[in-house]
Formats: C-alpha cells, sequence, structure tokens
C-alpha cells in the first residue's frame, strides 16, 4: 500500500455540497483539505447531467459562498423575461472547474483525488483510485466530511425502477439528445422535474403532444418560479404568504390549494390534487407547454414494460410500434433519516434551512471554522429534510425557520449569511429601509407565529417550547 496521505479534512464527494463547505471552511480557517470522489473532477451529478437541463432556481444560488455562478443578471429576453438567469449544466460545470482549479488547487491548501473510490475500513480511509487500482491511505488530523448524505440519484447513473423485456427500447433521458433513430411516440416515465424538462424539449425539437404519452404516477406540486428569486422583497413576500396560507390551512392538501390561490404553487391538471411535492420551480411558460400533453397515465408506477404493453399497479397499457421509453423515474433528492451534522465518527452535510443545498453547506463550513463544540455547532444547526408530500413540505418549513432563527441569532453567523450571495434570505444593509421591503416584512411579521404553529401540526412537528 502507498504511504499515507495526511490531511485535515477528508471531504468524500466533491459535488455542489462538498464544493460550497470547503469553500467556506478554508475562507475562515487555516486548514488543509482533501477532497475525494469517483467522478474525475468536481461538479458532481452535473457531470452526468443530460445536456440540455439548466438550474431550476437563480444562478445566484447555486455554488460556492466566495464565488458567484453566473452574472447576477435577469433575463431580458425570452419567456423568462424578468427572472433571473438560471444556469445551463455546461455552465455550472465549468464553473466548478474553475472554483477547483483556479481558487482551491492553486492555493495549496485544497487537493482533490478524483476518479477515486473512498472507504472506511475500522478506523482507516482509505481511498482507491478507478484508474490505477492503488489505495492510499489517508490520515485525518480533524474531521471526515461526509459530502454524499444528500447526494441525488439521477436517471445516468441509476437503472430504470421497473423490468424491461428484451424487444422493448428504454433510455435515460440523457439519450434523448444522441439518438441515433426516430422513435414515433415517446413514453416519459416519471412525474419530477427530469420529466417536465423531457416533455418540453420534445415539444421544442418539434415532437407534436400525440407523439407524447406521460406516465404520471403522481402528479406533482411546483413552485412558481418567479416567487423564488434573489430579491429580498419577493423573498419576504414568499415567506409571508405560506405563514398566511399556513395559519387558516384544515389540512396539507389546503395549505397547497390556498398556495395555488396565493400564485404561489402550480399544478398541472386542477382537477387532480397533487399528492407529491419536491417542489421544484416551474416556469408559468413551462406550465403551459406541459398542459398540451393529452396522453397522461395515471396508473401507478410502470412495473414491466415489454414491446406491446406498459404494465402499471393499476392496469395496462397498449404502447404504439416503435416507440422510445424514457427513463426520468430516478427519484432525484434522497430521503435518508434526518442525523445530527456533527457526531463523533464524521460530519454528515445535510440542509439546515429549507432547501438551498449549496447554502446549508456553506453554512456549515463556517460553523465549522468558527465554533468549537460540537454540541453548540449541533444546536445551532440542526438538520433539515427534503420534502415529498404536502406533509413533509410543511414539516421542513417548519424545521427550517426554526433553525435560520437560531442560527440567525448569533450576530457573526447573520452577518456572514447576509453577505452570502447563496442565502436566499439576505437583505442588503443598505436596502432594510426600502419601503417595498418594510411592507412586507410587516406582512411576514403578521401571520408568522401562527403560521409556523400551524406548519408545525401539519407536518406533525413539535416546536421547541
Ligand atoms: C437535474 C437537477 C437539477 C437541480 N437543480 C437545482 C437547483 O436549481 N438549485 C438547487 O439548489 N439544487 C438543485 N438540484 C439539487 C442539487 O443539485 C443537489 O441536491 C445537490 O446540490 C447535489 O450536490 P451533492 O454534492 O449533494 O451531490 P452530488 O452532486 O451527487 O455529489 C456527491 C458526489 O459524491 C461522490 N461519491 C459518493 N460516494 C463516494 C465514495 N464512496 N467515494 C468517492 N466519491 C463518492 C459522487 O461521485 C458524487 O460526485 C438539482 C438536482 C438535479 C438532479
Amino acid at each position: 500500500m502507498a504511504r499515507p496521505l495526511e490531511t485535515d479534512y477528508l471531504v468524500i464527494g466533491a459535488g455542489a455540497m462538498g464544493m460550497a463547505f470547503t469553500d467556506a471552511l478554508v475562507d475562515h480557517a487555516d486548514v488543509h483539505v482533501t477532497l475525494v470522489d469517483r467522478r474525475h473532477a468536481a461538479g458532481g451529478h452535473w457531470l452526468d447531467a443530460y445536456p440540455f437541463v439548466q438550474l431550476h432556481q437563480a444562478s445566484l444560488f447555486y455554488g460556492v459562498a466566495s464565488t458567484v455562478l453566473g452574472t447576477g443578471m435577469v433575463q431580458s429576453t425570452g419567456p423568462e423575461r424578468g427572472l433571473q438567469h438560471r444556469a445551463r449544466v455546461s455552465e455550472i460545470c465549468a464553473y466548478f472547474d474553475h472554483v477547483l482549479h483556479d481558487r482551491f488547487l492553486r492555493s495549496g491548501r485544497v487537493a482533490l483525488l478524483g476518479g477515486s473510490e473512498y472507504r472506511a475500513d475500522g478506523a482507516s480511509h482509505l481511498v482507491t483510485s478507478l484508474v490505477s487500482g492503488e489505495t492510499v491511505p489517508v490520515s485525518v488530523r480533524r474531521r471526515v466530511v461526509d459530502a454524499t448524505h444528500l447526494s441525488p440519484t439521477i436517471p445516468a447513473t441509476t437503472p430504470a425502477p421497473f423490468h424491461v423485456a428484451d424487444d422493448v427500447r428504454v433510455a435515460p433521458i440523457n439519450d434523448l439528445a444522441r439518438l441515433t433513430w426516430t422513435p414515433r411516440h415517446y413514453v416519459v416515465v416519471g412525474s419530477g422535474k427530469t420529466a417536465t424538462d423531457g416533455i418540453i424539449w420534445l415539444l421544442a425539437q418539434g415532437v407534436p403532444q400525440d407523439r407524447i404519452t406521460w406516465v404520471r404516477p403522481r402528479d406533482p406540486w411546483m413552485l412558481d418560479r418567479a416567487t423564488v428569486q434573489p430579491d429580498p422583497v419577493v423573498a419576504l413576500d414568499l415567506a409571508a404568504k405560506i405563514m398566511a396560507a399556513a395559519a387558516s390551512a384544515g389540512s396539507a392538501d389546503d395549505l397547497f390549494l390556498r398556495l395555488e390561490t396565493s400564485a404561489v404553487m402550480l399544478r398541472i391538471d386542477r382537477s387532480v390534487v397533487p399528492t407529491m411535492a419536491k417542489a421544484p420551480t416551474l416556469g408559468a411558460w413551462e406550465l403551459e407547454r406541459l398542459r398540451t400533453i393529452e396522453h397522461v397515465v395515471r396508473l401507478g408506477h410502470v412495473k414491466h414494460v415489454t414491446a406491446r404493453e406498459l404494465v402499471l399497479d393499476r392496469g395496462v397499457v397498449a404502447l404504439p410500434p416503435s416507440s422510445l421509453v424514457v427513463h426520468c423515474a430516478a427519484s432525484g433528492l434522497r430521503y435518508p433519516p434526518m442525523v445530527p451534522i456533527w457526531s463523533p465518527d464524521k460530519l454528515r452535510l445535510q440542509t439546515i434551512r429549507a432547501g438551498f443545498p449549496c447554502f446549508n453547506a456553506a453554512l456549515t463550513g463556517y460553523v465549522e471554522a468558527t465554533r468549537d463544540d460540537d454540541r453548540e455547532r449541533n444546536r445551532l444547526c440542526p438538520p433539515c429534510e427534503y420534502p415529498d408530500s404536502p406533509a413533509s413540505w410543511a414539516r421542513m418549513h417548519a424545521r427550517g425557520a426554526i433553525a435560520t432563527r437560531t442560527f440567525g441569532a448569533e450576530p457573526d453567523i447573520a452577518a456572514w449569511a447576509n453577505g452570502c450571495a447563496l442565502n436566499p434570505s439576505r437583505i442588503e444593509p443598505s436596502r432594510r429601509d426600502a419601503p417595498a421591503i418594510r411592507a412586507a416584512a410587516a406582512r411576514l411579521s403578521e401571520h408568522l407565529e401562527r403560521g409556523l404553529a400551524r406548519l408545525a401540526e401539519l407536518g406533525d412537528e413539535p416546536l421547541p417550547a
């Protein structure tokens, strides 16, 4: 075995969360970090993403705290005129490459072991190159950081979750952009952001809607993209609308229906009450296009596919000849049990405030660098969860709001967070007294306490005494 490498922090995973954590840590502590990733470069799942994917949120909210992704420009043309720029996958990969090489590696304080698999062997940390096969032990002076805890599953690297007969063509969404034959019919399987991206892309390529079938096991709620923008008035207004809707909601479904009325939530079919609430953002123009699809199959999950039929939980659907089944059915977000972020064995990156993985990973890096007691770190940064259903969305917001209050009560964290572009709640000090901001803040405080208490009830999440 090779001679041990030495480092202060061994960060497993050079995706967005591992990168954001490392960036904030080295900005506030004089330490050495070694990133390890089985992918050859930084960027995580984006390195295997379908070529037409974009962030669903503004670029400003994504990446690392020290370096803004994109230009911070509002789009001046196209269907999202007036909304913030959203980076495409090529831009995201180039951005992480730049941060890795020009900021991390050049500093000499961060190293990347790319194309390498991490494994623990008792108390030893071993990294094996997938290229040479050589294994190197790593001696870690301070911490091991697990930046894979919330790593999303994507179709390119996750097999379709149904049985596929030999005579049918099933391909991950990535293959749509490199077809070597022209299917007569497309069957898009999945209810989430990946499926919506696939359908919108097919329509944009000129595929008529009647050549597309959409297998939607669950109907999704999605956030209107216009309500999630890096603008404090928009952010306060969104928070006020969520709290106002929650304050009067009779159930989690009622909360979402109220949020639809206040132009926060969108659903594709207004005759169906969605049960899925991962709640990515969607543009109004995308909603309009998705609504043109007439062949929607709602018979549960696909169990088996042949060239002639789809077998689902609650029925069988015939497939037109020469169909391509498009796999958009990886779960995307992951739902491991929430555990304390700081544990004796390792630090497990999770969200803290609702959503926004990059901000949360950066916050964890800042708190790691500036506090020296794990109990206090865990008090300031309790783990949150990603949502899957209306009730878990309510719980995420209740937990996230309480956590934001807790870490926000520390003056230094509040000042850091307020200077961090990744933070969707930041308000530049010079704008605090702007009339629009004061009005939105007043609307929020009118509903905050009742809304928060009700969100906690709807999510079955006890509030701290
Ligand atoms: C299509 C899509 C669009 C999205 N858009 C947005 C958006 O607009 N805004 C937003 O905030 N979020 C968005 N997300 C969610 C967000 O990208 C992710 O939740 C998160 O940022 C992913 O980063 P990660 O570091 O957790 O995981 P990953 O990117 O998966 O990185 C984890 C890395 O760990 C490595 N790894 C795992 N195990 C090992 C091991 N044993 N040894 C070595 N390496 C290992 C993997 O190779 C991987 O590269 C999107 C997600 C998807 C799928």
